[in-house]
């Protein structure tokens, strides 16, 4: 049973497009962040950081600010 959707995967936040599971975004609006954004969301640490790191993306992307110019504190 081939799905291109799988169950259980919501879509990229920014572009409603499809996304891998485990990952923020889909591969083409990860690309367009800062490196410096990228490494802070893939920084290991707790749960309640990489958690505030999601909703400051989640809270930029909800403000409209382009992916390009989003800032994820280290
Ligand atoms: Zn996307």
């Amino acid at each position: 049973m081939a799905t291109s959707r799988p169950a259980g995967t919501s879509p990229c936040p920014s572009c409603r497009q499809p996304r891998a599971a485990g990952k923020y975004l889909c591969g083409d609006c990860w690309s367009a962040l800062p490196g410096p954004a990228r490494t802070a969301l893939n920084r290991r640490g707790n749960r309640a950081t990489a958690l505030h790191r999601l909703q400051e993306l989640h809270r930029q992307l909800a403000a409209g600010v382009p992916l390009t110019r989003i800032e994820i504190s280290p």
